[in-house]
């Protein structure tokens, strides 16, 4: 299982708007994908119209008291997409786990343990670089960024890229970066161009071709909990979201040869 997290300490940088709607790609292409909800605001699992009855057992659960993702795990509505849901008991995991034995590493045992049920695993991360982000980490092979295209883009990137650099030295270091997506692309803003290039030109081949253009219909599919490639496949948003799904693939080793 090829395992990516979706990580920027930042919030309202469309972490959760990506990590929905390139899972709902990724299973359109016949993937198995596990969405991990990571944030204790359960945005994710919200989005995908996960109940609150239906998350009795949640990635809290997981990271804290050691259960099964196979148990925690629930259905979507979208064939192949599976999510790890969230709950508001995860905001309290970011201090509990300071105490807990091997507490950067829970993520990645329990995904390791975890039956060979999915080919990806997108890891929505919470919007800190606090030990929830780092479990993700840990047990991701490699993060995607989303970078919302305003005049502060580049600042805190500094940050995430130190604290990718940490988690290289010490614990994974094969963490990579598949990519950088630009997000909330206005064209008719002379701004959101100018970071885009500047973007570019900072970090390079690093960041897809694909940028996701600022779209209604994309923050009104959570409120129906449904994908916005599901609510209104033909709308700019979620036909930037197959465009970037299939940079994404094209970036992935090949699924069957993980597998083997
Ligand atoms: P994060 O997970 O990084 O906090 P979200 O994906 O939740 O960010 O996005 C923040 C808010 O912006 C949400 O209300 C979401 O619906 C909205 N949003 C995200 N991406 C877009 C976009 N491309 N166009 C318009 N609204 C967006
Ligand atoms: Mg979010």
């Amino acid at each position: 299982m090829i395992r990516i997290a979706v990580a920027n300490q930042k919030g309202g940088v469309g972490k959760t708007t990506s990590a929905i709607n390139l899972s709902t790609a990724l299973a359109a292409t016949g993937k198995r994908v596990l969405l991990i909800d990571l944030d204790p605001q359960g945005n994710a699992s919200t989005g995908l119209g996960i109940t609150q009855a239906q998350r009795e057992t949640s990635s809290y659960d997981v990271l804290v008291n050691q259960a099964a993702v196979e148990d925690a795990v629930v259905r979507t509505g979208v064939p192949r997409l599976d999510v790890l849901p969230a709950t508001v008991d995860l905001s309290g995991a970011e201090i509990e786990l300071v105490e807990m034995e091997q507490r950067t590493h829970r993520l990645h045992r329990a995904l390791d343990a975890a039956p060979p049920r999915w080919d990806v695993a997108l890891i929505d991360c919470p919007p800190s670089l606090g030990l929830l982000t780092m479990n993700a980490m840990v047990a991701a092979d490699s993060l995607l960024v989303p970078l919302q295209c305003e005049f502060f883009a580049l600042e805190g990137l500094s940050q995430l890229l130190t604290t990718v650099e940490r988690i290289r030295a010490r614990f994974n270091p094969s963490l990579s970066i598949i990519g950088v997506a630009l997000t909330m692309y206005d064209r008719r803003n002379r701004l959101t161009e100018q970071v885009s290039a500047d973007v570019r030109a900072v970090l390079g081949q690093v960041v897809f071709d694909t940028v996701i253009p600022r779209n209604v219909r994309l923050s009104e599919a959570p409120s129906h909990g449904l994908p916005a490639l599901i609510y209104d496949h033909r709308c700019s948003g979620s036909q930037a979201y197959i465009a970037l799904a299939r940079e994404l693939i094209a970036r992935l080793p090949h699924v069957d040869e993980v597998a083997a």
